[in-house]
């Protein structure tokens, strides 16, 4: 029998917002550009007016056996994101005959202040139905530049949460990756084994939230990405509240696990 994996304490630092270690964001992106560029990724920068471009990059394979999009730091309180990101190009360990869309960071302005708004105060993760901000906006012109995707994921953090969790959003009832996620990322971070989380049913670390598709009038990136974009769709939910290493490990072996599972 295999060991059970010993976990990091809980912090118990998060009350009532996020309180834990911030990171100088323009660094990082810098950072995931220069090594973007060394790897071979090409830039298609999300162009949000003459003085804001926000990085973006795409690896495109001839006769590609699958397409997938990912994004992150939507939420400026949510450093493991964009640093999942990071280790991702670092280790560059992609699969090798799948196209990759990226966008490391969708709201610099909110990590500037550690506020999940933006510099507006606007949730960008909520305004992908009423396309209020220039930026929601932009990034829907960029999305109809690309093609459709096979599978997206949105890389987030909560800091109310027991371990990790992952919504899935798969109308058509596709092979569903959510089992093979949350058993890979149990050997690196708790999982979220609540039946209720943020108000929402849950089984084993994984929301279902098909059944909000039709309903939420606020739609997050990911409602947009299934009306779209795709029909697989993925947000990853590190916590938090436990070591910011452990919650870009299991960012970051999420996505792997996601990739190895997408036949
Ligand atoms: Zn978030």
């Amino acid at each position: 029998m295999e060991d059970a994996p010993r976990y990091p304490q809980r912090l118990g630092r998060n009350i009532a917002s996020y309180q834990g270690e911030t990171i100088d964001i323009h660094k990082l992106l810098r950072d995931v550009q220069q090594v973007a560029k060394e790897t071979g990724w090409q830039p298609i920068p999300l162009v949000v007016s003459p003085e804001l471009e926000l990085p973006a990059f795409q690896r495109v394979v001839a006769r590609p056996r699958k397409t997938i999009y990912f994004s992150s730091g939507t939420h400026g309180d949510e450093p493991a994101g964009p640093l999942c990101v990071l280790r991702l190009f670092e280790e560059n360990a992609w699969p090798e005959d799948v196209t990759l869309f990226v966008i490391p960071c969708l709201n610099p302005g909110g990590f500037a202040r550690n506020t999940r708004e933006n510099e507006d105060g606007v949730d960008l993760n909520r305004d992908y139905r009423s396309r209020k901000t220039a930026l929601v906006r932009a990034h829907i012109r960029w999305f109809e530049q690309r093609p459709r995707f096979d599978l997206s994921m949105c890389l987030h953090e909560d800091w109310e949460s027991h371990g990790f969790y992952v919504y899935e959003l798969n109308p058509d009832l596709q092979p569903s990756l959510a089992a093979h996620i949350v058993e890979r990322v149990k050997q690196v971070c708790p999982i979220d084994m609540s039946e209720l989380i943020e108000g929402r049913e849950a089984c084993g670390g994984v929301i279902c939230a098909n059944r909000y598709l039709g309903t939420r009038p606020d739609w997050p990136e990911a409602f947009y990405l299934i009306h779209h974009k795709t029909r697989l769709s993925y947000t990853l939910e590190g916590p938090s509240d436990f070591p910011l290493l452990t919650r870009v490990n299991a960012l970051a072996t999420g996505a792997r696990a996601a990739f190895e599972a997408l036949q």
